[in-house]
């Protein structure tokens, strides 16, 4: 079993979710008393925070690169970043460790794939459902079509994130506004939801939507098993062109 590196913290409520699963598969596929070998680097999340607020991208590089050589020190044989919005520096921290980096839309993308969804709600940080780093990849690795909720609702959305999922708050009445901007995406033509910030799972489940909901975080703690269990090739840093092979090696 190789040794999975979590680069976590961002925020730490869902990297306890990524410890328990990636440990329960592990039971599950090797039994007794076996647990996953990993190692984590939890930063503070206030730090990182303010460096995304202030658009101070190139620092919180620095610190998830810093972090990333701290884990491979450590015998990380991968390195999984626990949050998709910090995944808009993934190619500096892919370029900034030897070790293979596993991408949280790759992971994501193959199981949509699978589930033979082409159209697919996005939910997450602004930063996530607005900018190109996690959308384009979808985009151009497996051709899927991403929506993501009207302009209010984005702002909604990325203040449940920050203002309450990441400080340990579930409210009901969130909930149930997630919920109202899930049925809208999926009556405008989604198949599926990207929940795209790792700590949605924690307010909102398969209950909560109409159309099947694709959990990164899961699916992403599934993915460093899967990788821990039996090392596959992984695509390397995203660039526009034609597409690379997958974490399972796919074209
Ligand atoms: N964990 C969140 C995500 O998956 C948001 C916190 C962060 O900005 O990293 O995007």
């Amino acid at each position: 079993m190789k040794t999975i590196g979590l680069l976590g913290g961002m925020s730490w409520e869902s990297t306890v979710t990524y410890y328990r699963i990636i440990n329960e598969a592990v039971r599950a596929r090797l039994g007794g008393l076996h647990s996953a070998k990993c190692v984590l680097y939890s930063v503070d999340f206030a730090e990182i925070e303010a460096l995304q607020r202030e658009g101070r991208w190139e620092e919180a590089a620095g610190c998830l690169v810093a972090a990333g050589q701290g884990l491979q020190r450590a015998g990380a044989e991968v390195v999984v970043l626990c949050t998709n919005t910090m995944h808009k520096l993934a190619e500096t921290i892919q370029a900034g460790v030897r070790v293979p980096f596993l991408h949280i839309a790759d992971a994501t993308a193959q199981q949509i794939e699978r589930a033979g969804i082409r159209r697919v709600g996005l939910l997450g940080t602004r930063f996530t459902m607005e900018e190109d780093f996690f959308r384009g990849r979808l985009a151009r690795h497996s051709h899927l079509e991403v929506m993501v909720p009207v302009p209010s609702d984005r702002e909604e959305v990325h203040r449940i994130i920050y203002e309450e999922l990441c400080v340990g708050t579930i409210r009901r009445e969130s909930r149930a506004g997630i919920s109202r901007i899930m049925v809208q995406l999926a009556e405008q033509g989604a198949g599926g939801i990207i929940l795209g910030c790792t700590e949605l799972g924690l307010l909102v489940g398969d209950d909560d939507s109409p159309v099947p909901l694709f959990d990164t975080t899961r699916i992403h703690a599934l993915a460093a098993v899967a990788f821990a269990l039996n090392p596959q090739p992984v695509a390397v840093a995203d660039r526009e062109g034609p597409p690379r092979k997958d974490a399972n090696g796919r074209d």
